[in-house]
């Protein structure tokens, strides 16, 4: 039979079956991934083959390739990694431009870290009945520029359902993660959402502030139709991802398109002669901002540090 991972408790996988069964599932054989070495060779979002022994137990036989993943080590120190959920469709990173403000370094990191696990992310800026005129005048400037570059925007209101139908009906079929910094409204949407589950606000980020980060359990919520998010204390965002340095400027869209044209092809836009990049910000072809971001993460790498902040 095959299914869907929807929860990991640890020992326990919870698969749902094409016929709509929920089954708890058990892990049979050694399941050594090429690559990474994992602390959980399962993740949810799997889809799996799950076979039934005599005394009627199930247990997972088999793991179909992932079109993604994202990872987290397992510690600092470790070389493991954890792997936090599979073949995700989409991610949406929630964001207020105020209260909390939400920084464009945060955003384009986050951006970064996306395009290199190939997952599209759309952005959902929350809050919109709180700003003020000069709040909304620069939304609407930031929603211009992420729109422009490829990135879908949205702007509601979780607390006043402005807009929720519509992040809903988007969620349908898909598998998606919700990220966000604390305070974004992240509880508040899920809530606006998914009325049954009832997260009382604030959850999410004291489990984090308490370093809570139980990283044997996951799990996802069924939404609409056949859809899953994936909104799990310790999942705050992406894990890390090694990028070599010249290789940053790929996972910035607009950034790669231009450095076609640089002179050097391993131009990292900074300093090289001939760089078609710094001529893009020079003539307002490439935001300001972003180039900032990806200078931003360039410096992580030159000091040897680079973890993704999120
Ligand atoms: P989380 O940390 O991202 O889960 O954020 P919460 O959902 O706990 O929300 C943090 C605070 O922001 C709470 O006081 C919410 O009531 C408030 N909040 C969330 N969404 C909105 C919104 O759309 N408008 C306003 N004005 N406040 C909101
Ligand atoms: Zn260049």
């Amino acid at each position: 039979m095959r299914g869907l991972v929807i929860k990991n408790t640890g020992s326990w996988y919870q698969v749902k079956t094409e016929d709509g069964q929920l089954i708890d599932c058990k892990i049979k054989g050694n399941f050594r991934l090429k690559g990474i070495r994992s602390t959980n060779p399962i993740a949810v979002g799997d889809y799996v083959k799950i076979i039934m022994n005599n005394e009627g137990t199930a247990f997972i036989s088999e793991i179909e390739d992932r079109k993604n993943y994202i990872i987290r080590r397992a510690s600092n120190l470790s070389k493991q990694s954890h792997i936090l959920a599979a073949n995700l469709d989409q991610c949406m990173l929630i964001i207020t431009i105020n209260y909390p403000e939400t920084s464009t370094i945060f955003i384009d990191r986050f951006l970064a870290t996306a395009e290199a696990y190939r997952i599209p992310v759309k952005l959902v800026f929350n809050k919109i009945d709180k700003y003020d005129e000069d709040n909304l005048r620069y939304l609407d400037a930031v929603i211009n520029l992420y729109t422009h570059i490829g990135y879908p925007c949205f702007k509601v209101s979780a607390l006043n359902h402005i807009g929720i139908d519509e992040i809903k009906k988007d969620l349908e079929g898909k598998v998606t993660l919700l990220s966000g910094n604390s305070g974004v409204g992240k509880s508040t949407l899920i809530n606006a959402i998914l009325p049954e589950k009832n997260l009382k606000t604030g959850e999410i980020s004291d489990y984090h502030n308490k370093g809570m980060h139980t990283t044997t359990f996951s799990e996802m919520f069924p939404i609409g139709k056949d859809g899953y998010i994936i909104d799990t204390p310790g999942i705050k965002g992406f894990g890390t991802f090694d990028m070599e340095e010249e290789e940053v400027g790929h996972y910035f869209k607009e950034i790669f398109e231009y450095s076609a044209n640089c002179k050097y092809g391993n131009c990292t836009h900074r300093h090289e002669p001939g760089c078609a990049v710094r001529e893009a910000v020079e003539k307002h072809l490439i935001s300001k901002s972003r180039y900032i971001s990806y200078l931003n993460m360039l410096e992580d790498k030159e000091e040897g540090k680079y973890r993704a902040a999120y």
